[in-house]
């Protein structure tokens, strides 16, 4: 999934306004090298549950690392269950205060040869993208960290706190290297602040290089797991029932896919919207959808007005455009009764631009 929709889908936070951040120097063409080389290695360990090949792939890089000067007692592999994972630590002076921690996964999803157009265990670079099972999710993750670790190892840099690497063996499927990790080598990660998670979130740049937003993911929607199981008495084949168990559970799965969730939303989803919506003026149609998507599950007028202060563009989106008309008919109409108002009257917002203007000058936004 692209970057920006998948930021949005897993609920992540924007923090914008570092258009003038000073930038690190760039790579040179030997980091830039190595890194490639790295990203071509580690994309070809089939490191799903079937390849097994994490705990491979983990002591390749645990051997760059030690390679690259890094002590043997600030690079552990910790195998597990046929996975492993992979623990370094990137001393600092201290001055900074505690440890921060940087995530990613060694593990993909199992990839089919013939589910695939290419090898998805070769790294195929065509036509400015790259091929391959994990070169997003997250084997890229592993090796900007891996490569940067490396690369300021090489410069001589010292950070001002302990920099620690947790790359797990088994994100996709159980999370038991982390659990692991977490109950037996606890003191492997020094006493974190926080931890940033390289599989999720990113940044973006206009055409100029500079920075205009960075991603950072808050939480992480998961999924949970139902059984259905259906009983019947049976019969015989020479005698069919009008039930029985396989209709049993048709039904249910016809009831499940016409179950829809509500929509839900949180302080990050909400601040995330009000940020598509400054920042990327020409989003702010597709900031729109979504607003009206919360809007159509019942929320008041006040309370809206409220959460989104960008409401004076959303709503000049909604004047101006035939479609948004026709689409706020058609809600009116599936609420028609409700004494609640389908879409927010002209000016509910207004006190809520101005508290956006503030914040837009305070940004730094004109
Ligand atoms: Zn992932």
């Amino acid at each position: 999934m692209g970057g920006w929709i998948r930021a949005l889908a897993l609920g992540a936070l924007f923090v914008c306004g570092f258009a003038h951040a000073a930038w690190a120097q760039e790579a040179s063409q030997t980091q830039r090298a190595q890194a490639r080389e790295i990203y071509q290695r580690v994309i070809a360990f089939n490191t799903s549950v079937e390849g097994a090949q994490t705990p491979a792939m983990a002591d390749y890089l645990a051997g760059l690392f030690r390679g690259a000067g890094f002590a043997a007692e600030d690079v552990h592999v910790l195998p597990l269950n046929g996975t492993a994972g992979l623990v370094v630590r990137y001393r600092g002076n201290g001055s900074g205060g505690r440890p921060i921690l940087l995530l990613a996964h060694m593990d993909v999803v199992p990839a089919l040869r013939s589910d695939w157009e290419r090898d998805p265990f070769t790294l195929v670079e065509e036509n400015n993208f790259f091929f391959g099972r994990g070169t997003i999710d997250n084997k890229g993750g592993i090796v900007q960290l891996t490569s940067t670790f490396l690369a300021l190892r090489a410069e001589g840099f010292v950070p001002t706190r302990d920099l620690i690497i947790w790359f797990s063996g088994d994100e996709e499927t159980t999370g038991a290297t982390t659990e692991a990790l977490l109950a037996q080598h606890r003191d492997l990660l020094g006493n974190a602040e926080f931890a940033l998670n390289s599989d999720a979130g990113g940044g973006q740049l206009d055409g100029n290089n500079r920075g205009i937003a960075y991603v950072v993911q808050t939480a992480e929607k998961t999924y949970a797991s139902f059984t259905f199981t259906a009983r019947n008495p049976g019969g015989h084949s020479s005698q069919p029932r009008e039930d029985n168990a396989i209709y049993d559970l048709g039904d249910a799965l016809a009831r499940l896919r016409a179950f829809q969730f509500p929509v839900m939303w949180n302080d990050t989803t909400i601040e995330s919207f009000r940020n598509t919506a400054r920042v990327f003026p020409d989003r702010r149609r597709r900031t729109c959808d979504a607003l009206l998507s919360i809007q159509a599950t019942g929320c008041s007028a006040d309370a809206l007005a409220q959460r989104f202060a960008f409401f004076d563009d959303a709503h000049d989106l909604r004047r101006d455009n035939a479609e948004w008309r026709s689409r706020r008919e058609r809600l009116a109409a599936k609420r028609r009764g409700d004494s609640e108002l389908p879409y927010l009257p002209r000016g509910a917002g207004r006190g809520c631009a101005d508290g956006a203007a503030r914040d837009r000058r305070q940004q730094g936004y004109g």
